[in-house]
């Protein structure tokens, strides 16, 4: 597939289509770090860019003026962001980076203050934590206008047609994102771990919640500290202990199995956490929801014996599938990477670990490849990637077998035979960070969630306020059957309503008026359509709480 040509003359030939990270990583970890930006044949590209064909790339980090530049016009467009957050109304208009760092012009009746300027900066910063997805491509300025007017952003469309008939147009999609982060992001993401809370729950697993901080001679122990140190935040208490903030969940799942005697019986055992972990990343390395320093892994270890590790790795796969059709994505491929030659563990035990987990692979009857020699230095795994609706790859869930970390942890169980045995450890995570999947998953759905995922579901809207209450008794009847709703009893005309929730992706507005209460009924206007059709409550209820679950889809 692609021979990628360096700067330096050199070639990799990468076996599939690759992204400029991949490319970064590919030739050092560091460079990989401190990458911001790719040039793929002399044309400037993000980090996520897919590389199809052979090309000539260079690599560019904070130190190379491109660099430079891709940082001014994210914190341009960051800015921006800031501004129209605290000052609704306020005009975009030009953001240039210049010589020494940007600017950026605002249309607005009242010139800002020297205190707005603080205000303006705790905002960008504010902006930056939440660590959404900043994403950017060029477009044509005409392709992006009709790309808004389709979509019904005709604010957007409107202000790209007020720039200059023959330039580009940046795409930043962290306004998307933003726009829903900073609404109901949080509900999203509650939904999103019910719904793996009660698949997880099915299939026997056992939801712990370990420290955050633990003594760094278990890091030392597990090897994280010599291997992984230098991205571990570490914390020193009065007594000159040294602890570390964990990075990884699997060494405290590796302390719930050892609590208490464990024999064969109590295998497979299978721990899952919903688990913030921290990783240290130089400021320059992060990008979005990418190379972020916090997120949260839907993490989960299994514990099993030799001959439970096919079983179990097809019941992970078929888990993570399963999943992944719910939630939209049933275009998936995977990648299975085998042994490396720097590695620990018998022969015997990589010939088994790796044929069960090629037998799963396989079982899924999904598309493949085979990266040689690309395992852990602990074991094989599979790397499961979604392709989304416009057909973007995104590397999301992992299944590793490891042969190694239980023993260093003196992980042990009492087998059949009264003999001791080391388990081996299934590590897996289904989205890898959930922040960063629910990032993708409004890419995917282009914000317009499926009903049972919405994170507001429905919005009642009386048609003047007489029927505040009617509506308010509706919404609360609603809420009781696990659908969730609100009412907008603001003081705008129904159009005004009507238009608002229908540009926040509300599935369904309910209209509430004298012909609704006298009848007891709701008149519901689904999103994307104009038609209308009037339900009596019970009727109502019956039909949305059967829509309300993932199988609904
Ligand atoms: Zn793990």
């Amino acid at each position: 597939m692609p021979i990628i040509t360096l700067p330096d003359g050199n070639n990799i030939d990468f076996p599939n289509k690759v992204t400029g990270l991949e490319v970064a990583e590919k030739i050092s970890k560091s460079l990989a770090k401190q990458a911001m930006v790719i040039s793929v044949d002399g044309e400037l590209k993000d980090l996520e860019h897919l590389i199809e064909k052979d090309c000539s790339v260079k690599i560019f980090t904070s130190k190379n003026p491109e660099g430079l530049e891709t940082i001014r016009h994210d914190t341009a467009h960051i800015l921006a962001m800031a501004v129209q957050e605290l000052f609704p109304g306020t005009q975009v208009t030009i953001g240039p980076v210049i010589e020494n760092g940007f600017y950026y012009d605002f249309a607005r009746k009242d010139p800002f203050t020297e205190d707005d300027l603080a205000k303006i900066e705790n905002k960008m910063k504010e902006i930056v934590d939440r660590d959404e997805i900043t994403k950017r491509e060029v477009w044509d300025r005409n392709k992006a206008i009709d790309h808004f007017k389709k979509k019904g952003e005709i604010y957007k469309a409107e202000l790209i047609e007020a720039i200059p008939e023959n330039e580009d147009v940046s795409i930043y999609f962290h306004g998307d994102w933003h726009d829903l982060c900073s609404e109901r992001g949080w509900a999203l993401f509650q939904k999103l771990i019910n719904y793996m809370r009660s698949r997880q729950d099915a299939a026997g697993y056992k939801e712990v919640n370990t420290p955050e901080i633990l003594d760094r001679q278990l890091w030392e122990k597990s090897g994280h500290w010599e291997k992984y140190g230098e991205n571990m935040y570490t914390s020193e208490t009065p007594d000159e202990k040294v602890f570390a903030i964990k990075p990884m969940n699997c060494p405290g799942h590796i302390q719930v199995f050892n609590q208490g005697l464990k024999s064969y019986r109590d295998l497979p055992l299978r721990i899952t956490e919903f688990g913030k972990v921290h990783r240290y990343e130089p400021s320059g390395a992060l990008h979005g929801l990418l190379r972020v320093r916090a997120f949260t892994q839907d993490d989960a270890h299994i514990f099993c014996a030799e001959d439970q590790i096919t079983s179990e790795c097809l019941n992970v796969t078929n888990l993570i599938l399963d999943i992944y059709k719910d939630l939209g994505f049933e275009n998936v491929i995977l990648k299975y990477a085998d042994r490396p030659e720097v590695r620990v563990g018998d022969d015997e035990v990589w010939d088994k670990a790796e044929a069960s987990l090629l037998e799963a692979v396989k079982a899924s009857k999904l598309e493949y490849s085979i990266n040689k020699g690309e395992g852990a230095f602990y074991g094989p795994k599979i790397e499961f990637v979604l392709r989304d609706a416009i057909g973007r790859d995104w590397q999301c869930g992992t299944l590793q077998v490891d042969l190694n970390l239980p023993g260093r942890l003196d992980a042990s169980y009492v087998d059949k035979d009264g003999t001791k045995k080391v388990p081996v450890m299934l590590h897996r995570a289904l989205f890898g960070s959930l922040e960063r999947f629910i990032g993708i998953l409004i890419e995917n759905y282009a914000g317009k969630f499926p009903f049972w995922i919405s994170p507001l579901q429905t919005m009642g809207i009386p048609i003047s306020e007489e029927f505040n209450d009617y509506a308010i008794e509706v919404s609360k009847k609603i809420k009781d059957a696990g659908i969730s709703s609100a009412v907008d009893i603001k003081n705008n005309n129904l159009n005004y309503k009507i238009r608002d929730h229908s540009l926040a992706k509300i599935p369904l507005l309910l209209i509430c008026g004298k012909k609704e209460v006298d009848s007891n009924s709701v008149t519901i206007r689904r999103l994307d359509s104009n038609k209308q059709e009037n339900m009596d409550i019970d009727s109502f209820l019956k039909t949305f709480s059967a829509l309300n679950k993932a199988s609904s889809n």
